[in-house]
């Protein structure tokens, strides 16, 4: 049998291809519920993401497992409309032609910028096509130092430095080139005349996990348990110990006899079952899905060059039809955190509510608190890498039999597949990479 620890999308994925390799498996989650960071809110109508979510065109092994899974029809593809606020002004940033018309970028601001977007280095004035090729050139690089050498200065300030304050706050500086470059490559398809193209499962990613949680079987997962501790023997696994609560505050330990144990959560799980370290840094999320009667937005995806408590507000109606949440605006606000000793992560629910509301009230002074009907907040305190300078060598191998032992397997996020961007496909990679492996070995 092999144990799979952790029942969010990566562990779901490894297990069902593991089953469809014929393997005995079963998954441990130590939570009452599966989805791990896409677990989902009830609205008045399709469940919504606790933490937002899309799909962008070049990821395609979701898409492939929806597909098996009867739901390939369902992903729907649509533009997913950006604007920038920049000195009370919200600018749109979808068009060519708005683009062309944003005020706080000259002529050469846009062009160096747009060369960039097009993976041509035009530094010195000999366009070269070839400089970008290589993320691992450029690993090494600090990000403000490319992006200012690589754009401009202002297009630095007026555009890269706010998003990197609120993806990596404090720990900008540390940012790799590559990891920029990299999500420059990673955004897939843009429609030349409208904007960039983004994916939503109909219904909500929810019907993923149900679907995957059908394919897996019910009786081969286990939820509210725990796993604490993973035996080897002779340099291999052999065993998993899982604990879970039982009546009147009984905890429930128990021994598995397993050939395998795959780790498909933060690597800190990792270390405390088998000891091995890895360095890689988390951030953390506070994310709050505000329902309105009212529309504060005309586009999906504000990005914020302004003080303000939150990195981005994400008007997830504004991009899936708010009839299908009973005809409620949903709003997400949004920021990461680098330490527990921030504000936000240190405020309660109500705290956290009154945050975001006085927040948006100064950036929208027309915004009326009485449109809000609820507030629903979610934290986490590893939600994403901070990708710093060195990162891929950071991350952990798929197979562990070399670092801890044989039968050990990691398809967590800080694996490969989850770079440069931490995503749902990213796991169901990171879940197949393992599986295959496994099956590759026995
Ligand atoms: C704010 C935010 C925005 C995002 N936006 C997008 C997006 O737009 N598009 C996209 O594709 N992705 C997005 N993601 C990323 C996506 O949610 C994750 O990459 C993906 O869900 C990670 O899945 P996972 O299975 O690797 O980890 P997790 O979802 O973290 O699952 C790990 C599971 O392991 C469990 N666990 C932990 N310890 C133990 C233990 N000892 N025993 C048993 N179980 C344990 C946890 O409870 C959890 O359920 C976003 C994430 C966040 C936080």
């Amino acid at each position: 049998m092999i144990g799979v620890v952790g029942g969010g999308v990566a562990g779901l994925a490894a297990a069902y291809r593991l089953q469809q390799r014929g393997h005995e498996v079963r998954v441990f989650e130590a939570s009452e519920d599966l989805g791990g960071l896409a677990a989902v809110y009830e609205t008045a109508g399709d469940p919504i993401e606790k933490f937002y979510h899309h799909l962008s065109k070049s990821e395609e092994t979701i898409v492939e497992l929806a597909e098996e899974l009867g739901l390939g029809e369902e992903i729907v593809w649509r533009i997913g409309e950006n604007a920038y606020y920049v000195d009370g002004v919200v600018h749109p940033m979808d068009k060519p032609w708005e683009i062309l018309s944003f005020p706080h970028w000259s002529l050469y601001d846009k062009f160096r910028l747009g060369m960039l977007t097009l993976d041509i280095d035009v530094r010195g004035g000999i366009p070269s096509f070839d400089t970008y090729d290589s993320l691992a050139d450029f690993e090494d690089v600090p990000v403000e130092q490319f992006a200012r050498e690589h754009t401009t200065q202002n297009v630095y300030e007026t555009f890269f430095e706010p998003l990197l304050d609120a993806k990596f706050g404090s720990r900008k500086a540390d940012v790799s080139a590559a990891w920029l470059l990299g999500r420059i490559k990673f955004r897939g398809e843009r429609d030349i005349l409208h904007g960039e193209i983004l994916g939503y499962l109909d219904g909500g990613f929810g019907r993923l996990l149900d679907a995957l949680v059908d394919a897996v079987g019910r009786e081969n997962i286990t939820t509210g348990t725990r796993a604490i501790d993973v035996q080897t023997e002779d340099g291999a696994v052999t065993g998993l110990t899982t604990e879970s609560e039982g009546a009147e505050d009984w905890t429930i330990t128990e021994d598995h006899d397993v050939d395998s144990v795959v780790v498909a959560a933060m690597p800190n799980v990792l270390e405390e079952l088998t000891g091995y370290p890895c360095e890689i840094d988390f951030q953390g999320t506070v994310c709050s899905v505000i329902s309105m009667d009212e529309p504060l937005l005309d586009t999906y995806w504000l990005n914020i060059a302004d003080e303000a408590p939150f990195g981005a507000l994400i008007e997830h109606t504004n991009f899936v039809r708010k009839e299908r949440y009973g005809g409620e605006h949903l709003l997400y606000v949004a920021r990461y955190i680098q330490s527990p000793e921030e504000d936000i992560w240190q405020q309660d629910d109500d705290g956290v509510r009154e945050t975001w509301l006085s927040g948006i009230e100064s950036l929208f002074p027309e915004f009326d608190r009485e449109s809000v009907n609820w507030v629903k907040t979610a934290r986490n305190p590893r939600t994403a890498p901070v990708y710093e300078r060195g990162y891929l060598d950071m991350v952990v191998p798929y197979d562990l039999s070399e670092e801890v032992a044989d039968g050990l397997y990691y398809a967590g996020m800080a694996s490969e597949a989850q770079y440069p961007e931490r995503s749902l496909n990213g796991g169901i990679v990171a879940g197949y990479e393992v599986a295959d492996r496994i099956d590759r070995k026995e």
